[in-house]
């Protein structure tokens, strides 16, 4: 019983936190909540909104920056 619980919290944080890196912490504790293991992999494939991906060399950056940390090109953000 006592396992059960600790699975399903870790899964439960586990989901909050991928939904707090994506900028979509509701989303991540709800799913977390409702469907455990299941709601992880659901936030892990969701939309980042927090995040994009450089056009030059395709790393993740932060959505809201103006150049790229890695190679210090400029960014367009397209939505
Ligand atoms: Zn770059």
């Amino acid at each position: 019983m006592l396992f059960w619980l600790g699975f399903y919290l870790f899964f439960f944080l586990l989901s909050t936190y991928i939904g707090y890196q994506k900028g979509n912490l509701v989303a991540g504790i709800l799913l977390g909540y409702v469907l455990g293991p299941v709601g992880v992999i659901c936030m892990y494939f969701s939309k980042d909104r927090k995040h994009m991906i450089c056009q030059h060399c395709h790393s993740s950056i932060h959505i809201q920056s103006y150049f790229c940390p890695q190679c210090k090109t400029k960014q367009l953000y397209v939505a």
